[in-house]
């Protein structure tokens, strides 16, 4: 099965081409219509190909912020190779500011492989799968924690188990630079990044701000790791400076994080940076439609940081309260 994707942008030719990936789309308000995603190639002769992506949930600002500025700031003859630059990877959800898509509710990071016959946002997986990463070496997917989870910056890896491709992302998790830097246990075959780990690019990720805004350090933390991972690519050029020491942690397992038991009204009793141990309180669950009723006590079920916690209050059952990461044994 081939793609219906089209595009106006040649991969192959040198200079900065702005243009979009056109998906047939047909509606009511438009019969032979295209959901038209916003594509950057800022070639400079044969040499690594990056591709960077954000908006992969619509409501992460941070990287829409930097890509959407790396696309009208790079020039092609400050690198060697290629970039490819996808500042709004789930188009519909990103001009909605919401995660999934307002067109399918598709989730375009639960989506990969994709499948070219399906909804826009399955469409659009198949498409950055099977076109965009073959041609890429590495692959940068910027994320954040949305409108729902605010995180404590870091950038962070998913092991594929395949040993070459695992080496030279762990080389560019290190040049990336983060404060901290996650290699994640819990693979989804589903995200774009173990999509991309599957046919051997070299995928890091990460987790720079949420809470629905734009949180400036991560942007700061986002731009600055780019292009570290551009410049360990030979993709920019090298300025000689050492890759800033980064803080190697991990999620080992689901006791790391804190899902809510019953639903209520949030109180945090622990903040991002925290360190806390298995069984210190998370927060207190309240009822305020039975004020009389005492509230719940969340508590942490294993030793480790905070590094993400629930923003809205209003809570349900099952809703991620918090998670933790912990220092990788040296
Ligand atoms: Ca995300």
């Amino acid at each position: 099965m081939t793609t219906r994707v089209w595009t106006d942008i040649d991969f192959e030719r040198d200079g900065k081409q702005f243009g979009w990936l056109y998906l047939p789309h047909s509606v009511t308000r438009s019969g032979y219509g295209n959901l038209a995603t916003a594509i950057a190639v800022i070639r400079n002769g044969r040499g690594p190909t990056a591709l960077l992506m954000a908006g992969n949930h619509g409501d992460e600002y941070e990287g829409q912020v930097v890509l959407s500025r790396m696309i009208r700031e790079l020039e092609p003859s400050a690198i060697h190779g290629r970039v490819i630059i996808v500042p709004t990877a789930n188009v519909a959800a990103a001009l909605a500011g919401v995660r999934t898509s307002p067109i399918d509710e598709g989730n375009l990071n639960r989506a990969f492989p994709g499948d070219p016959n399906a909804t826009p946002t399955f469409a659009m997986a198949h498409y950055y799968d099977s076109v965009l990463f073959p041609m890429a070496d590495a692959f940068i997917d910027v994320h954040s924690g949305g409108t729902s989870m605010d995180y404590l910056p870091f950038a962070s890896i998913c092991l594929s188990g395949d040993p070459t491709t695992d080496a030279r992302a762990k080389s560019l998790l290190a040049a990336f630079g983060a404060p901290i830097s996650i290699v994640w246990d819990a693979v989804d075959l589903r995200m774009a990044e173990v999509a991309a780990a599957k046919r051997g690019v070299a995928a890091v990720s990460g987790e720079f701000g949420g809470g629905g805004t734009v949180a400036r350090g991560g942007v700061a933390i986002v731009r600055s790791g780019i292009e570290n991972a551009l410049r360990h690519l030979g993709i920019l050029p090298a300025n000689g400076a050492k890759p800033a020491n980064s803080r190697l942690m991990e999620i080992p397992t689901n006791d790391f994080y804190v899902f809510c038991p019953e639903a209520g009204l949030f109180e945090p009793q622990a903040v991002l940076g925290d360190s806390v141990r298995s069984s210190d309180a998370c927060g207190l669950i309240h009822f305020v439609d039975n004020p009389a009723r005492e509230p719940v006590q969340v508590r942490f079920r294993a030793d480790g940081l905070v590094v993400c916690r629930r923003h809205p209050a209003r809570v349900e059952r099952g809703d991620c309260l918090a998670h933790l990461a912990r220092d990788v044994a040296a």
